[in-house]
């Protein structure tokens, strides 16, 4: 059990390397999940499961580096989390695939790189809708950008195991 553990976080960017037991105990608690195994194949069992060692996991929930327990729609955003939070699907037309992110309130009148006004959008929607706001644009939003949801208790969890991991 000396072996190391690749952690990512929700989004798949790298997060961690962590000793085998604190992977195990991050899959027995329904935090993360695995997504390549040991090899050769190795079975960790304790009192109540028996896991497949894992070589990378991958965290069900979103954790920021270092910890931040506010997320709100003010906060500064990553382009990353606001396309994984519109599951890439442009916010004008609602076609998947949407690789842009456009600020809804225009950067260049001074709208902020922050999770209420920025939305996934498709290059296409994203060039025609310019330095205008959805309504000058005759562009309405399919819906309203919010900050991405958090669940605080399994935030604190897992925080809690990579925390005792180092
Ligand atoms: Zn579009």
């Amino acid at each position: 059990m000396n072996t190391r553990v690749r952690v990512l976080n929700a989004t798949y960017e790298d997060f961690d390397v962590i000793p085998a037991a604190r992977a195990v105990v991050l899959l027995t608690e329904d935090l993360a999940i695995t997504l390549v195994e040991h090899t050769p194949r190795f079975v960790v069992r304790s009192q109540h499961v028996a896991i497949p060692l894992p070589r990378t996991i991958q965290l069900l929930e979103y954790v920021h580096t270092p910890p931040r327990p506010v997320v709100d729609d003010d906060t500064r955003a990553s382009f990353k989390i606001v396309l994984a939070r519109d599951h890439h699907r442009c916010a004008y037309c609602g076609d998947a695939g949407a690789t842009t992110v456009d600020h809804v309130y225009p950067r260049s009148r001074g709208g902020g790189d922050n999770y209420g006004n920025l939305v996934a959008a498709c290059a296409d929607c994203n060039g025609r809708k310019a330095d205008r706001t959805p309504e000058e644009a005759g562009m309405p939003l399919l819906w309203v950008p919010r900050a991405p949801r958090t669940d605080h208790k399994r935030q604190h969890a897992i925080w809690r195991e990579l925390t005792l991991s180092n």
